[in-house]
C-alpha cells in the first residue's frame, strides 16, 4: 500500500496551514506517521488520494452515525441547497428540528442552535452563569468541552495528546473561575464546593469520550446531582459526542440523572456544522432576546445544516432499535480484539456505549484521566499504524473514542478482528 500522494499533500499543506490541518488531532502526531488525505467516503469506507480504501471507525469523529453519503441526508441537503444557502431570518426548518430534538430529551423544553459543539458549550456556560448570577464553574480533568478559553484546562484528547493541557494565549485570569475535579470521584467535587460558594455549574461528559471512552458511574452522577441541588448549582451534561451516539434519549435516560442543561453537536448536524444547547423553559428564557444573556450567530440555524440534522434525527427516531444493533456490533468488535490481544499476552480494557467503543492497552480498569494516561501509548501507536496498513482506519490517538455506523457490517467487524489477531501476533512475535 502506497501513501506517497498523501505524504506529498501533507508537505504542501504544512507550508500553508499550521501543522497541515484545521484541527490538531487530525495530524497523526501522537501515533507518528502522516495523515491520509481523503477524497471520498462511501458507507463505512473512506478512500484516500492514493486510491486506498479503509473501513472507517472514526466517522468524522462521531457525526456520521449512518455512515458516509447516507441517501436520505444527502437528498435533504441537495433539496435545501436549491432554495438558498442562508437567509439570516427564521425558517420552518429550525422549528421542525427544535421540535424533534426536544422530543428526545425529558429535560428540554427549549433549544437554541449554533454552529459547533464549542459554541454550544461556551453559550451554555454563559447561560448557567447568567441564570445563577455566579462566576465559578467545575469541570473534570480529561473531559473536553471545546476550545473556548475557560474550558481549555486539563481538556483531554487533542490537548492531552500534545502535552499542553492548557494553552498559551489563555490568560490565567480567564481560567481562574474554572475549578477542576476528578472524574468518578465525588470527594473531589465536594472539595470544590467547600472551596467556593460561587459555583454556577458543574459541567461533565456523562459518558466521557475525550480521554478514550470512560463512562461515569451511575452512583457518582446521582451524588453529583444531589450536590448541585444542595448548592443551587446547575448540572450541565455535555453530550456533544454521546448525544444520539450512546443512546437516543440522552445519558439521563440510562442513568436516571436529569441535567439542567444539555449540550449537543456532532450527530445532530448529520455531518453539517450544528451545535445546540437546551434546558427547561425557566432557564432558556434567560437567553437573548427573551432574556438578558446574550448569544448570537450569523449562520446559526442555517437551513442546509438544519435539513441534514432533521434527516439524520428523523431516521434515528424511525429506527428506535438502531442503537441496540450498533451496540451489539461494537461489543463484538471490542470482545474480539480483546481476546486477540490476550492470546498474545496483552491486556486490553474495553467499553461500549451504543455505537461508541473504546479500548486501552492497560492492565487496570480506567475510571478517570490519570488511569487513561497509564495506558501503553507505544503499543497503541504500533497497533494504529499496522491496522491502517491492513485497511482499518482507527482514531489516531489513544484518547479518542471509536464509532460504528449503520453501514459497518458484521462482516467488516469480523475482518477487523481477524486483522487485529494478525497484528498482535506480529507486534509480540508470538
Ligand atoms: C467534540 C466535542 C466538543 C466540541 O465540539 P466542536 O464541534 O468540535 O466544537 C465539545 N464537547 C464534547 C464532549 C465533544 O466531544
Amino acid at each position: 500500500m502506497s501513501t506517497e500522494a498523501s505524504k506529498k499533500a501533507f508537505e504542501e499543506a504544512q507550508s500553508l496551514i499550521p501543522g497541515g490541518v484545521n484541527s490538531p488531532v487530525r495530524a497523526f502526531k501522537s501515533v507518528g506517521g502522516t495523515p491520509l488525505f481523503i477524497t471520498e467516503g462511501e458507507g463505512a469506507y473512506l478512500k484516500d488520494i492514493d486510491g486506498n480504501k479503509y473501513v472507517d471507525f472514526v466517522q468524522s469523529w462521531g457525526p456520521l452515525i449512518f455512515g458516509h453519503r447516507d441517501e436520505s441526508i444527502e437528498k435533504a441537503v441537495i433539496e435545501a441547497v436549491k432554495h438558498g444557502l442562508s437567509f439570516g431570518a427564521p425558517t420552518l426548518a429550525e422549528t421542525e428540528l427544535a421540535k424533534l430534538v426536544i422530543s428526545f430529551f425529558d429535560s428540554m423544553d427549549k433549544v437554541r442552535f449554533v454552529s459547533s459543539g464549542t459554541e454550544a458549550v461556551m453559550s451554555a456556560i454563559r447561560l448557567a452563569r447568567g441564570f445563577t448570577g455566579r462566576d465559578d464553574i467545575v469541570k473534570f480533568t480529561g473531559c473536553y468541552h471545546g476550545h473556548s478559553d475557560a474550558l481549555l484546562v486539563e481538556a483531554g484528547s487533542g490537548a492531552a495528546t500534545f502535552g499542553n493541557p492548557s494553552s498559551p494565549g489563555v490568560p490565567a485570569d480567564f481560567t481562574k473561575h474554572t475549578l477542576l475535579a476528578t472524574y468518578n470521584d465525588i470527594e473531589s467535587v465536594k472539595k470544590c464546593f467547600n472551596d467556593s460558594k460561587d459555583i454556577a455549574c458543574v459541567i461533565i461528559e456523562p459518558i466521557a469520550g475525550n480521554m478514550g471512552l470512560v463512562p461515569a458511574d451511575k452512583a457518582f452522577l446521582h451524588e453529583l446531582r444531589e450536590l448541585c441541588n444542595e448548592n443551587g448549582t446547575l448540572l450541565i451534561f455535555d453530550e456533544v459526542m454521546s448525544g444520539f451516539r450512546a443512546t437516543l434519549h440522552g445519558a439521563e435516560s440510562i442513568t436516571g440523572v436529569k441535567p439542567d442543561i444539555v449540550t449537543l453537536g456532532k450527530v445532530i448536524g448529520g455531518g453539517m456544522p450544528v451545535g445546540a444547547f437546551g434546558a427547561r423553559a425557566e432557564i432558556m428564557s434567560k437567553l437573548s432576546p427573551e432574556g438578558p444573556v446574550y448569544q448570537a450567530g450569523t449562520l446559526s440555524g442555517n437551513p442546509v445544516a438544519m435539513a441534514a440534522g432533521f434527516a439524520a434525527l428523523t431516521k434515528l427516531k424511525e429506527n428506535a432499535r438502531v442503537m441496540s444493533v450498533l451496540e451489539a456490533r461494537a461489543t463484538r468488535l471490542t470482545a474480539g480484539m480483546k481476546a486477540a490481544a490476550l492470546a498474545c499476552g496483552i491486556t486490553m480494557q474495553t467499553d461500549v456505549r451504543g455505537s461508541m467503543f473504546g479500548f486501552f492497552f492497560n492492565e487496570n480498569p480506567v475510571k478517570n484521566f490519570a488511569d487513561a494516561c497509564k495506558s501503553d501509548a507505544e503499543l497503541f501507536a504500533k497497533f494504529h499504524a499496522a491496522m491502517l496498513r491492513e485497511g482499518f482506519y482507527f482514531a489516531c490517538s489513544l484518547y479518542e473514542t471509536g464509532f460504528i455506523s449503520t453501514a459497518t457490517t458484521d462482516e467488516m467487524i469480523e475482518e477487523t478482528i481477524k486483522a487485529s489477531e494478525k497484528i498482535f501476533k506480529e507486534i509480540t512475535n508470538v
